[in-house]
């Protein structure tokens, strides 16, 4: 059931359907999603935020971008070019994915973005994909493998907590790093 979806994935899903037939009514939509229409008229109201869409009389049309949302295939850093291989950081919003090479560029790069359904990071240590927002991050230790100052993830403080006390940095939550990085 399209119903039970979390919003941002109908929300998701909602774009991809108008990317594709560029304009629709909002009983259209409350139809092929299965849900009511005032449920389409929410959804449509956060996604005319994003500029991906605009409302017109009755329904909706897809604005094509000025510049297209590609998804960053190429696998390089969004921020410096870098490639993103060793711990990516990926930012999923409403209309864009983009990857950044470590936490320090992804940190960085959430400045300003709105609609942000998901961040993930990489663990330093075990390389595993985990949320960006209950990570731990070390800020400034003297391991250095990508962009300055480091900005090393960890799944829980206490391995972030671990590795400061060989490497040195400071160990920060979500907010702190990002407070740092965006306002440095
Ligand atoms: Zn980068
Ligand atoms: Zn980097």
């Amino acid at each position: 059931m399209t119903d039970t979806l979390f919003p941002n994935a109908r929300r998701d899903n909602l774009l991809e359907w108008l990317r594709q037939y560029k304009r629709a009514t909002i009983d259209d939509l409350a139809a092929q999603f299965g849900v009511s229409g005032m449920t389409i008229h929410r959804d449509l109201a956060e996604l005319v935020k994003t500029g991906a869409v605009q409302k017109v009389h009755g329904g909706v049309v897809w604005v094509e971008q000025a510049t297209p949302p590609a998804p960053s295939t190429d696998g390089r850093c969004e921020m410096c070019g870098v490639a993103a291989v060793r711990m990516p950081f990926t930012i999923r919003a409403s209309q864009q994915v983009l990857t950044a090479c470590c936490a320090h560029c992804g940190l960085m790069m959430l400045h300003g973005l709105e609609d942000v359904a998901s961040l993930l990071t990489t663990d330093f240590l075990y390389n595993r994909t985990v949320s960006a927002k209950s990570a731990a991050y070390v800020v400034g230790s003297s391991v250095q493998i990508c962009c300055a100052p480091s900005v090393l993830s960890f799944t829980c403080r206490e391995d972030a907590e671990r590795f400061s006390h060989g490497f040195g940095g400071t160990v920060m939550d979500y907010e702190q790093a990002l407070d740092t990085l965006q306002h440095h």
